[in-house]
Order: C-alpha cells, then structure tokens, then sequence
C-alpha cells in the first residue's frame, strides 16, 4: 500500500497542475504586460514522454486529479497526445479521477472534439470581458468572438459542464460582474470570478486593483439573489453558488487575496521546464527534470517529490509587509 502524499502541515496533496509551455498567444495585462521574456530552450522543457512519466508516478502517489495548463496549453503542438497518454492512466492507474484543460479558448473552435475523444474530462476557459473594446484591452488581442465561439464548440463536444474564468481587476471589468452572472444562467456555465494577485510579469500588481470576492457577491446580488451550494468545499479553491431563482448555471467567487483558503490547499504544480512548484507564490522551485534525467529509479523520484511536498508553504505571504512575488508570472507558473 503506497502513503498518499501528505504535506508537513498533514493537507493531503491530490491535484496536480501541469503546463505544457510558457508561451502564450494572448498579453493579459495582468499577466504578460510588456510581452513574453525570451523562451527557455527546448531541451529544458519536458517532454510529453516525461510529463507522462511524471504523472504516473505522481498517481501512484495520490493525485486524483490533473489539469493541464500554461502559457496557453493548446500552442503546444499535438496536445491531444498528451491528453490521451494522461487519460490512459486513469485505467492503469485508478486513483486519477479527473482531467482537466484551462485554455483561453482561441485555438478550440476546430480541435475541441479530437480532445474530447482523447479523453479530455473537463475545461475551463478564460473570457475577462463581453465587450469587445474592454476583452482587447485586457488580453491585449481582439479576439472577443473567437473565444465565445470556443466556449460554444466545448459545449457542443459535450464538455459540458463549462467553467469561465474572469479575473476582476478594478477599473476595468468590475462594472460586467453582473453581466457575468447573466452570461452563466443563459449559457448554463460555472462562471468562476478570481481576484487578481500579484502574479503579474511586470510586478504592478496594486490592491487597489482587486475587487474582493465579498464585493463581487454583492454585486451580483443586486441583480440575481444567490443561494451558497450545499456541499463541502475541501479543498476546492471557489466559494460556490446557485441561483435562488432555479436558473441554469454557477457562480464560483476565487477570493485568494481576501479570503485566503490555504489550510485547504491540495495542488502543487509541475512547470513546463519541469520544476515543482509547491505554491502559486513559492519564491523557490524544485527540478524534477534533472531528478528525471538523472537516471534516478522510480523509488528515488518518489522520494524526491514526497521530500518537496514536505517543504509545501503553511500559506501564502499577499497580505504580510514583507511580501516577495514570485519572480516568475502565472503564465510561467501554469495557472
Ligand atoms: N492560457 C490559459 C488561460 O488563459 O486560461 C491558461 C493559463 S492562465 C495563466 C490560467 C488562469 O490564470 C487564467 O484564467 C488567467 O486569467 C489567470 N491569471 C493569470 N494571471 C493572473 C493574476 N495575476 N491574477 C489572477 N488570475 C490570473
């Protein structure tokens, strides 16, 4: 019988983030403001054979679930190669329950189906904006409808249900948290609201810019009466919410800034170069890949990622004087 991987703090560690590259073809201001830095080369990013290799071994360990990310996921060529090799282990390997894409939805429109048939379980997909001008200046490409049409292929391919992620940052979006609301019940999705934290490339993150998940929740109400979903949260990172009126749809608020959900916390990340990161604001990174690449054995990378886990961050330090952000962005981090 094999221990799940537990971290110091006893959280058990189960969902596992893993990105596929750390280009992007989207310039969120939140995220990549001044463009992307110079690209790592290619033989420091994992192959899809390793990433296969490591998320046996991580399975084996505990991780139910794994969510596939970036950069942007789908500009990594052939992914659905890696979807079907990650969708095998959950046949070899039962404890994997779920596998999941975040994508900014601009490349779904023609291969969403041949995910689905890889074995793709679930997606999420980001849409800061419904108005053209405000989606262009946020994400820093004019492509509102592109992505509208991707959610709606996803739905088609029966991906259903559908999570839309909306970073709130104030003075440009907050004024559509309503509008959000709207947009769930009529295309029946889990809209996920998240404040933004200071993972931006350029580090000009303020927190006069997050709107706190409390005032999202009120903003919604003044329009639609919410009812909190009656289900344990664990370590899920979204406050959930139905519609008191019976309508289709979810709203999910992610308040990490204000309503920080630490203790809870389940998911360590494995970066497109193959570093383990035990927090979304670890300052440190541990390299797996030179452990792979190492001829290490099976039980030595065990050992490796059980030592890693062990060292997991009691919490993230936003709110302290001192706080440090991560030199690298979410894009590079994998989202
Ligand atoms: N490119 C994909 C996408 O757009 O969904 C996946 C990667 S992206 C880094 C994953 C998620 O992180 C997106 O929903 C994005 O909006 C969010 N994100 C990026 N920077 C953020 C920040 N500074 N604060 C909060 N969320 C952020």
């Amino acid at each position: 019988m094999v221990v799940p991987l537990k971290d110091s703090y006893k959280r058990p560690i189960r969902d596992l983030r893993v990105s596929l590259t750390d280009r992007c073809n989207f310039r969120c201001f939140y995220c990549l403001p001044h463009g992307e830095p110079p690209i790592a080369p290619k033989e420091q990013m994992l192959s899809y054979e390793e990433i296969e290799y490591a998320c046996e071994i991580f399975v084996g360990l505990g991780i139910e679930k794994i969510r596939l990310t970036g950069g942007e996921p789908m500009m990594r060529r052939n992914i659905e190669v890696i979807i079907e090799k990650l969708a095998r282990l959950k046949f070899v390997r039962p404890g994997l329950k779920d596998l999941a894409l975040t994508t900014n939805g601009y490349f779904l429109p023609g291969p969403v189906n041949s995910l689905r048939a890889a074995g793709l379980d679930r997606i999420t997909i980001s849409l800061d904006s419904l108005k053209r001008d405000v989606f262009k200046q946020m994400t820093g490409v004019d492509v509102l409808d592109r992505v509208l049409e991707g959610i709606e292929a996803a739905k088609q391919a029966g991906l259903q249900p559908i999570k839309v992620n909306a970073v709130i940052v104030r003075g440009h979006n907050e004024d559509e948290i309503s509008d959000f609301a709207g947009f769930a019940r009529e295309h029946e999705v889990k809209m996920r609201f998240i404040e933004f934290m200071p993972l931006d490339s350029g580090h000009e993150w303020s927190r006069s810019d997050v709107v706190s998940g409390r005032e999202i929740r009120e903003r919604i109400e003044e329009h639609f009466k919410l009812e909190p979903l009656d289900i344990h949260r664990g370590s899920e990172t979204a406050s959930r919410f139905r519609f008191a009126d019976g309508a289709p749809g979810e709203i999910g608020i992610i308040a990490p800034v204000t309503e920080a959900f630490c203790g809870a916390c389940s998911r360590i990340r494995l970066t497109a170069d193959g570093q383990i990161r035990t927090c979304l604001f670890s300052t440190v990174e541990h390299s797996l890949r030179d452990v792979l690449r190492s001829g290490a054995t099976r039980s030595q990378i065990e050992e490796f990622i059980r030592d890693v886990v062990m060292k997991k961050e009691p919490r993230h330090y936003i709110n302290d004087p001192g706080f440090v952000a991560p030199s690298r962005s979410m894009s590079f981090i994998g989202g």
